[in-house]
């Protein structure tokens, strides 16, 4: 089949939820992927900051593959070997002390929002507590995700959501002080917003709603769906401020690949119990070899070096780049989560930027992201900013 015919057959059979490139991707390699017509593309979005350690890695596959013919699905009403080695790691890496496999990140989501709940309930037993969220935050799109995700355009047609829910500016503490009253049961945030533009947060900020949550009892929610897993330099995003949350969600990266989340909690917010809280494929021996090798390959590959040598380099280049575009109004990130604020249409950059055989990809209204695989090297950033800089030189 040619790649029109492809795509006409795909928008008559998939839901129409996308706006899609108009590409049929057959394969990857390393940091490259391809097209059905053999074109080739430098990949700074990772599958949206999924792929870590690019495409077609043979020691991931082979981990997946072995996997495969032992065992692939099992039911959580029994132990199986590879959760248990998996949640072991998480639970190393992050400092947290249980974890709840999901399939999803809105998934871990729903179970962090449930937690949240719980928590509550178990010190009042009242039925009626609040969670404030941030604006312009990305939580998912399952209802309990969507009504903490500060976004009106995704939640409108599907009211009503989930009750209880306030939205603060982020990066404001007054605001989320102004919420907190004694209902207040969790404050969810992003360590650094993904989708709503590539904002991290600032110091004050994270260590004042740290403090809100010590003093009132109130669970604090980091999702680090998308800047968890090295992705900013630090294995999590928290890491960098030296606070820690009683309850995390992951997903994206932490599979590398594989569809994968998970919630984890500290002791203190492990409420949940037999009858409360449960999934039928969450934590699979699949999916939790997957993550397994993903920890083990985060040791041993040096990826954490690694962002942080090639993503100081990125900010070095991006600099340049605002210096140079009037257009470039800043660029925003940590490590290997990057965005370029631009004041011309995101959009048609990145399908400019496509012809030339680089991807990426936009968050918020006007931000260029940058989520490259964890393994890139200076050379695949030169290359990248040489094609921007190609896209940009039309303008
Ligand atoms: C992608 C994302 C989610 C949702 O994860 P899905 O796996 O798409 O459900 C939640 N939070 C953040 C920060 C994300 O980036």
């Amino acid at each position: 089949m040619t790649t029109k015919e492809y795509i006409d057959e795909a928008e008559q059979h998939l839901l129409h939820t996308y706006n899609r490139y108009q590409i049929v991707l057959e394969k990857g390699d390393g940091v490259y992927l391809y097209d059905t017509d053999g074109k080739k593309y430098l990949d700074f979005a990772a599958g949206i900051a999924v792929f870590a350690f690019g495409y077609n890695n043979q020691e991931y596959n082979d981990a997946l593959k072995g996997q495969i013919d032992k065992l692939i699905h099992t039911s959580n009403l029994y132990y199986n070997v590879p959760s248990v080695s998996a949640a072991k790691k998480l639970a190393e890496i992050s400092g947290m002390d249980r974890v709840f496999f999901t399939n999803s990140g809105t998934e871990a989501i729903e179970g962090a929002i449930k937690t949240a709940r719980k928590y509550a309930y178990n010190k009042d037993g009242r039925t009626d507590h609040e969670i404030i969220a941030m604006k312009h935050s990305f939580h998912g799109r399952s209802m309990g995700a969507l009504s903490v995700t500060g976004n009106v355009k995704y939640q409108e047609p599907f009211k009503p959501l989930i009750g209880g829910v306030q939205f603060a500016e982020y990066n404001k503490l007054e605001s989320v002080k102004a919420l907190v009253n004694e209902k207040t049961c969790a404050i969810i945030m992003e360590p650094v917003q993904g989708e709503g533009g590539i904002y991290p947060a600032a110091d004050e900020f994270i260590k004042g709603v740290r403090k809100i949550c010590d003093e009132n009892d109130i669970l604090l929610i980091f999702d680090e769906i998308q800047c968890g897993m090295g992705r900013t330099g630090k294995m999590f995003a928290h890491q960098h401020y030296g606070v820690k949350p009683d309850v995390m969600t992951v997903a994206k990266a932490v599979g590398g690949g594989f569809p994968v989340g998970a919630f984890l909690t500290n002791e203190k917010a492990a409420v949940l119990v037999p009858g409360d809280h449960g999934t039928t494929y969450g934590g699979n021996p699949l999916a939790t070899a997957a993550v397994s090798k993903v920890i083990d390959m985060f040791e041993t590959g040096n990826i954490l070096e690694n962002v942080n040598e090639v993503g100081a380099y990125l900010e070095k280049k991006l600099d340049e780049i605002t210096e140079k575009y009037d257009f470039v109004k800043e660029h925003r990130g940590k490590g290997l989560m990057q965005g370029i604020e631009l004041g011309i249409p995101v959009g048609e950059v990145i399908v400019k930027a496509m012809d030339k055989g680089l991807i990426t990809i936009s968050a918020g209204s006007n931000v260029l992201r940058l989520v490259p695989p964890l393994v890139i090297t200076k050379e695949n950033v030169d290359e990248m900013i040489e094609k921007l800089t190609q896209v940009f030189d039309e303008y």
